[in-house]
């Protein structure tokens, strides 16, 4: 289907990898995974993520169940996880919460390299405080995990859309403009301007893109406790030794976003360069119809997180086969399985031929399955007691006693 495709075990070995490293960075901030429904009503997306944007308007997979209700595939989780947060009164548990996800997305856009209907997020969400600190901790967090998969040049935009009293000032100033310049916009940038100013500046169309540069910018309109908040985001980073730029357009393409709001960009990715995107929404519990929460959050687009791996050459998949076990005669059946076995249990990738082969043949299917070792067990070796143990990348070839294979193997791969 369109926008949709299957991931083989080609790939799968380093999306394993990749979700591994998220799921030990986020326990190392103690963070705990959340599982939400793909299926919700409709009403939770058009109430968070905004009546007039994008996803809402155009992009969601929604449809009538058979009692009428409105459904739709989720088109992001932080509505999800927030709904959940207050249906499970998660609130009255004190403190700060602070959860993790990780699955598949829906949004019905055009497909190209990096974007797709069904797509992966990897996303994490803290509730319960609003203080700066949070904000510049998360992105460290961001920042140690892009390193543990092998990503090291990216570039982290950074901007503050302030809170709902600064943001109305703001779309006043903003809206003004747009009066005078908005008949040379494209058709939704001319809609907006009325309906929703703030969602012109993630417009899209080339040729308004000189025209939204000229704007004015929300920074300079914040109130002093957005100004505050801010500046100790930045000056955090800046302690904490994270470059980052500052993107007066960053506004994002969802309503309940308020103060910092940044996402991460690659050169290697092409057209679709985000491969992260996130923020702050102190207002969206509120919204969801719970106490108020504030909330920070980040969505990382795991698709094209892979894509940015693959090609900066970081972390690989790492299920390369370590030993074939190749066996020949039907005396050596018994010994090879106890060898198997021993081996498995010691977490060792391990293949073997389930019929009794001539060595030729099985140091063959060995190679092909890029085997790092391969224990050879024939009428000499039964005779003996003791294995050979192959090196298939340089060919050297030792006698090892059966009980001791698991240990030298593993001594081998630890040395490289
Ligand atoms: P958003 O939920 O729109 O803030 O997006 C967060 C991240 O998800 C983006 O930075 C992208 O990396 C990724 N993403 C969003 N839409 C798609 C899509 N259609 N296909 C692949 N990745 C996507």
């Amino acid at each position: 289907m369109k926008g949709t495709r299957d991931l083989l075990p080609a790939e799968t070995g380093l999306w394993q990898r990749v979700e591994d490293e998220a799921r030990r960075v986020f326990a190392a901030y103690n963070f705990r995974e959340i599982r939400t429904p793909i299926l919700e009503p409709t009403f939770l997306f058009a109430r968070s993520v905004g009546a007039d944007t994008d996803i809402v308007t155009k992009e969601m997979y929604t449809f009538e169940d058979r009692d009428n209700e409105s459904l739709t595939l989720r088109p992001e989780a932080t509505a999800s996880v927030v709904r959940a947060y207050i249906e499970h009164g998660m609130f009255n548990q004190g403190g700060i919460q602070k959860l993790y996800y990780l699955g598949p997305m829906f949004r019905r856009e055009r497909p190209q390299k990096g974007r797709y209907r069904q797509f992966y997020q990897i996303g994490a969400e803290v509730l319960g405080s609003d203080h700066p600190t949070i904000d510049a901790e998360f992105l460290e967090m961001l920042v140690l995990l892009l390193g543990r998969v092998g990503l090291t040049e990216y570039n982290l935009l950074l901007n503050s859309v302030g809170c709902p009293k600064c943001r109305a000032e703001y779309l006043k100033v903003l809206r003004q403009e747009l009066e005078r310049v908005k008949e040379k916009m494209c058709g939704d940038c001319q809609r907006r301007a009325g309906t929703n100013p703030l969602r012109v500046l993630d417009c899209k169309v080339e040729a308004d893109q000189s025209i939204i540069e000229k704007l004015p910018r929300i920074l300079e309109h914040l109130c002093p406790e957005c100004r505050q908040h801010f500046d100790c985001v930045t000056g955090e980073l800046q302690q904490r030794g994270i470059p980052y730029q500052i993107t007066p357009r960053l506004v994002r393409g969802l309503d309940y976003y308020t103060r910092t709001t940044f996402e991460m960009t690659s050169n290697v990715l092409g057209a679709q360069n985000a491969f992260l995107g996130g923020g702050r929404y102190d207002g969206l519990a509120e919204i969801l119809g719970g106490p108020p929460t504030p909330g920070f959050g980040v969505a990382i687009g795991e698709d094209r997180l892979l894509l940015a791996v693959q090609q900066a050459a970081g972390l690989s998949a790492g299920d390369a086969l370590d030993v074939f076990v190749a066996w020949m005669g039907d005396a050596a059946h018994e010994p090879a399985t106890q060898l198997l076995r021993a081996l498995r249990r010691e977490g060792l990738r391990v293949e073997s031929n389930y019929e009794p082969a001539k060595l030729k043949k099985s140091l063959g299917v060995a190679n092909r399955l890029g085997a790092r070792f391969a224990v050879i067990i024939g009428e000499g070796e039964l005779a003996s007691g003791r294995f050979q143990l192959k090196d298939m990348t340089a060919g050297q070839q030792e006698e090892v006693e059966p009980a001791r294979v698991a240990a030298v193997v593993k001594e081998k791969l630890q040395k490289g």
